[in-house]
């Protein structure tokens, strides 16, 4: 097999390859979705933030799986994100506090800045002008990294990183930051395979979590988005190996030396996800997936901040 169930950090720390994502589950889902996934299933990487409104449902299910037992916590890798509008470096510390008390935990495994865009404290969480174009404040990354830097000498967190930081924004970063990122969550499916990004972060030992693995069809608003999930050349490679696409694209994933992150609150989904450790994609099969691509994104913050963050 030629892929793993943990990628090593640039820290030495290891992170499950499979997480279960949590954006848009449900705060009267989300819970047990997670509950079953780690006693029945088997995950072992749950990934949060803030802006998911979810983490203190999240925390409840946390804190009955964990109770006082530090082992199972220690078990799990915990994921959660820095929203935009907690980018001045005062403001760091005390959102990473929020999220661990609305988790009910005492360290995250992995704290990442969310976009590489920062808005206002006190004007909601997607501040837009009268033109639609979001309201930023004048915060440069260099001094919200800095803030982050100190939550792990705080030991409020294990790991940092960033979401969503293209090759230029991670060339700059490696300039200045004392402490590397240890990830770059983007997202990655065959429709968007960004070869380059994943191979330069691999290069500078970044390690890469895929998300909207499936495509996002949660996330579909248009008649228009492409659905990958029933797309042709991946059925048709799903049914050579008697699998779902889903687990297809997760396995494509896993293939790439990536980590990968499919969201479910559906019991089932969630246990055919991490059944990917039987079977392997041939190299000519991942050449096929990766030729999809068509750069379409499923996750595009020009839809709804007007900023062309990925032209
Ligand atoms: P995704 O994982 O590609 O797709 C999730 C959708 O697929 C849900 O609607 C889910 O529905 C469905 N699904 C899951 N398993 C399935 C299966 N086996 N067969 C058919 N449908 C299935 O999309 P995503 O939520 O956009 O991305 C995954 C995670 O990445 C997020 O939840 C979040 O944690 C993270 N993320 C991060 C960022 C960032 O900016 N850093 C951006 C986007 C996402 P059910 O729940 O009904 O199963």
């Amino acid at each position: 097999m030629t892929d793993t169930k943990y990628l090593v950090l640039n820290n030495g720390r290891k992170m499950p390859t499979i997480g279960l994502g949590t954006w848009k589950s449900p705060t009267d889902k989300v819970g047990q979705a997670i509950e079953y996934a780690i006693t029945e299933c088997g995950y072992q990487h749950i990934d949060c933030a803030s802006i998911y409104l979810n983490e203190r449902a999240i925390g409840e299910t946390f804190k009955k799986i964990f109770g006082n037992k530090p082992a199972a916590r220690e078990n799990i890798f915990v994921t959660s994100k820095l929203w935009n509008n907690a980018h001045r470096p005062e403001d760091v510390a005390p959102a990473c506090k929020r999220t661990l008390r609305d988790l009910q935990l005492n360290y995250l495994d992995l704290y990442l800045i969310h976009w590489g865009v920062a808005t206002p404290l006190n004007t909601g969480a997607e501040p837009l002008d009268k033109n639609n174009y979001l309201i930023t404040e004048p915060v440069p990354i260099h001094e919200t990294w800095r803030a982050v830097e100190e939550l792990v000498d705080l030991g409020l967190v294990k790991s940092i990183g960033v979401a969503n930081f293209t090759g230029a924004m991670l060339t700059d970063l490696l300039t200045y930051g004392k402490i590397k990122p240890a990830v770059n969550q983007i997202e990655l499916h065959p429709y968007n395979p960004q070869t380059q990004l994943v191979e330069y972060c691999q290069h500078h030992d970044i390690a890469v979590t895929a998300y909207s693995p499936l495509g996002s069809p949660g996330n579909i608003e248009s008649k228009n988005t492409p659905i990958l999930l029933k797309d042709q050349t991946v059925a048709k490679i799903a049914d050579t190996h008697q699998k779902t696409p889903a687990q297809i694209l997760i396995k494509w994933a896993l293939q790439r030396n990536t980590a990968v992150i499919p969201k479910s609150v559906s019991p089932k989904n969630i246990k055919l996800n991490i059944a990917v450790f039987d079977f392997e994609l041939s190299q000519e099969e991942m050449t096929i997936l990766a030729n999809l691509t068509t750069h379409h994104r499923f996750v595009d913050p020009y839809d709804w901040w007007k900023i062309p963050y990925f032209n």
